[in-house]
């Protein structure tokens, strides 16, 4: 039985939702939470105090505070990252479980369909169980990804990892199209990466379902390994944010900057490049100038988000001196863009990009090509699907220079070969909107989703 509006069965059923307060986490628990409300559910938001949401920006939804202890500056270092995720797993325990006791308590048990906790939160998901509330996870990374988590062990034993310098081209044989250097690395503290894994898959098994923020066309042959490999029920309900559209301001941590949608207006169709490095990735202060140099140097109009914090080192983001002079009349910088808005503008050509999953995914359905530059994380196995799987654009490798990154953006922008990529986007764009209708299989996975939920 498929439920569509605001058909939850009998009475009005909670969902309750915990998403992990990073941007990239944030986003797409934000576009869950729209699908759900727009099926009927009420829906509660516990959320820590770090990174927290605006309430009145939903006011639609329940807000429940859960208490992290944390203060100071949000990390900035990936490892630093993970210490932080894991911090807050441990900090938020106990709150968590006095406050979801105390939301079961209030709604009669039978109204709450169940929990959906970020993949990250496993401390969570193991209160969840224990106070006996259904749960289930959702992961805002790729299939190929979490498959990746899930070979963790085995790529361990027959000597992936961790990696050596030596062996980065190596391919992977276990999970193709994989190198060496796509595997998942956080940083240099191989412990931690696999701490962190570890917790992830534990949190998938110990739940009664998997969301993924993808969708079949994408990733077919890995959805298939997934749901082999887990044996439990997986939703590949994505892209999310086809679905939800407008949650994407309402959940943006920074102020989207919009006056660059009336700039990008003022361009021709196909010309800009838009450049944007998500909301963690840092460089150092020289790549930064490079890559100031490089996109001068091509002579490309850009959009480029340059945000605080970009720059690692000392906190200073400074574009070179002349700079602006340089790129007077063809450029625009901004601190945060509202970037599915800039990305499905036709004055956007190409997308220099970090190759978070979420910028991946945006990118990929409004038919944008790709400069990949990854930096961590998932987003070295990203890169690799981009170009050697779906050839959707190329990976940036190596070290950052002016000349090199003229030359790329003007092969993605102007070159035949750009040319290309942008008619497989294209088609990507065309299989998206596809299986986001009703009848796709995204919109068919969420039916089953509703379903499931309802049933458990
Ligand atoms: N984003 C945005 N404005 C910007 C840059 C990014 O709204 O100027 C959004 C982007 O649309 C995406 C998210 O921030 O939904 C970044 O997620 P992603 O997984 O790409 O990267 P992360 O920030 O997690 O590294």
């Amino acid at each position: 039985m498929a439920l569509g509006g605001n058909a939850v069965a009998g009475r009005r059923r909670h969902v309750l939702l915990f998403p992990l307060a990073y941007q990239g986490h944030i986003n797409p628990m934000f576009r869950l939470a729209g699908i759900l409300h727009g099926r009927g559910f009420a829906v509660t938001v516990f959320h820590t105090h770090f990174n927290a949401p605006d309430p009145s920006r939903h006011p639609e939804y329940r807000f429940v505070p859960v208490p992290d202890g944390m203060s100071g500056p949000a990390p900035v270092a990936i490892e630093d990252v993970v210490s932080h995720i894991l911090a807050l797993n441990t900090a938020c325990e106990a709150p968590f479980r006095d406050r979801l006791a105390a939301v079961m308590e209030e709604y009669s048990r039978d109204d709450v369909a169940c929990i959906v906790v970020d993949t990250h939160l496993l401390s969570m998901v193991k209160v969840a169980t224990k106070l006996s509330v259904r749960t289930l996870v959702l992961r805002t990374g790729s299939a190929a990804c979490l498959s990746c988590f899930v070979a963790y062990p085995l790529l361990i034993k027959r000597g992936y990892l961790p990696v050596q310098e030596s062996e980065l081209e190596t391919e992977v044989s276990e999970l193709p199209p994989y190198r060496v250097r796509d595997l998942m690395q956080l940083g240099r503290r191989h412990d931690l990466t696999c701490k962190l894994l570890e917790r992830v898959v534990g949190a998938v098994k110990a739940s009664s379902g998997l969301i993924l923020n993808t969708f079949d066309a994408l990733e077919r042959r890995e959805l298939v390994k997934l749901r082999r490999d887990l044996a439990m029920p997986v939703f590949d309900i994505g892209p999310l944010h086809l679905f939800s559209p407008a949650a994407a301001a309402e959940s943006s941590l920074l102020r989207q900057d919009r006056s660059c949608l009336k700039w990008l207006d003022a361009r021709p169709a196909a010309s800009v490049l838009y450049v944007s490095f998500g909301s963690l990735a840092c460089m150092s202060a020289r790549d930064l100038v490079e890559t100031a140099w490089g996109i001068a140097g091509s002579g490309v109009p850009f959009l480029w988000v340059v945000r605080p914090g970009l720059v690692a080192a000392d906190g200073l983001t400074r574009l070179p001196d002349g700079f602006e002079e340089a790129t007077r009349g063809r450029g625009m910088v901004v601190e945060w863009a509202p970037q599915e808005e800039v990305l499905r503008h036709a004055a956007v050509a190409g997308f220099w990009t970090h190759g978070g999953w979420n910028s991946t995914t945006e990118s990929v359905c409004e038919g944008v090509p790709m400069l990949c530059r990854p930096h961590f994380g998932d987003q070295m196995g990203n890169a690799r699907y981009v170009e050697h799987v779906w050839r959707v654009g190329f990976e940036v490798a190596g070290a950052l220079e002016r000349g090199g990154v003229e030359a790329a953006i003007r092969r993605l922008v102007t070159g035949s070969e750009g040319a290309q990529m942008r008619a497989r986007a294209g088609e990507l764009k065309k299989v998206a909107k596809e299986c986001t209708g009703e009848a796709g299989s995204s919109g068919l996975a969420i039916g089953k989703l509703v379903d499931h939920m309802l049933a458990l």
